[in-house]
């Protein structure tokens, strides 16, 4: 089982390994730069030589990249989405030197324009970065629908998927918390929840978990995460999502409201119970 959690960047990239180590973790996540977005932090190529070493060298599960919340490429504002591509594309180009990781990013808030035409702008940008380059893949978030947002129901991932061109390494990370709010019962209908992955999205897409609790009700359109067993979803039913073998294969990032002690604590129940 590849699991982790979400850790802070601001020591460095080896230094993150130290500490996934130290509370079990086998991956990790981390923000390209400050999660409310700006300029990213320069590497320090010594520091990233010593990262990409030590990656090789270990049993790590790949890595999940996250892009920042504000970045929003279907805003109805042109600066906002000028801003989203600009930050996007920077991102792509430092990841470039990386090994093979995920870049995730949420789909974006169509402000009021509708989803069809944030899916249309979500496209236009895609289209205009080098996914064809990458050396890893890019996942597309799946939301809970909260305000104004795309990508909660699967036929809208698949839409911003088919519609771009060099898609093969476009993926989907799957968020608990999210798809749960958006009202996909994976608590009491797992399997029927990943045949209709597979039949809009296809779940060879389907390439990192988000494992959270959810503080809202099944069908709520929130995101609010919980800890593991302490929301709405129930201890037995996460278990049971991480043992099924479409998942189980999957780097699983816990993004629980948690410090490092708790998220050791975490990792052990799941490797524990749910191996
Ligand atoms: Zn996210």
């Amino acid at each position: 089982m590849k699991i982790g959690c979400h850790l802070s960047i601001a020591k460095g990239y080896e230094a993150m390994l130290v500490v996934a180590e130290s509370i079990g973790a086998n991956t990790f996540q981390f923000f390209t730069r400050n999660p409310r977005g700006g300029k990213a932090k320069a590497i320090d190529p010594k520091d990233l030589e010593t990262f990409k070493e030590q990656l090789e060298s270990g049993e790590w599960g790949t890595l999940v990249a996250h892009a920042p919340y504000t970045l929003n490429l279907c805003s109805k504002t042109v600066e906002t989405r000028e801003f989203g591509r600009t930050m996007f594309l920077d991102d792509m180009n430092r990841l470039m030197n990386f090994p093979p990781l995920y870049y995730n990013f949420h789909p974006g808030s169509h402000t009021g324009q509708g989803v069809e035409t944030g899916i249309k702008q979500i496209v236009e940008a895609l289209n205009d970065m080098p996914l064809a380059n990458f050396p890893g893949w890019v996942l597309l978030e799946a939301m809970s629908g909260k305000g104004s947002e795309v990508g909660s129901r699967f036929e809208e991932l698949a839409a911003i998927i088919d519609g771009v061109e060099h898609n093969e390494r476009l993926g989907v990370l799957m968020d608990t918390c999210h798809v749960y709010s958006a009202g996909y019962d994976i608590m009491n209908d797992l399997n029927g929840v990943l045949d209709e992955f597979d039949r809009t999205v296809g779940l060879d897409r389907l390439k990192a978990i988000h494992l959270n609790d959810s503080l809202t009700p099944f069908d709520s359109h929130k995101d609010r995460h919980a800890k593991l067993g302490e929301g709405s979803m129930n201890a037995e039913g996460l278990l049971r999502f991480v043992s099924h073998p479409v998942i189980s294969s999957l780097p699983m990032i816990l993004e629980t409201p948690n410090e490092l002690p708790g998220y050791k604590e975490e990792i052990a129940w799941v490797r524990q119970k749910g191996e």
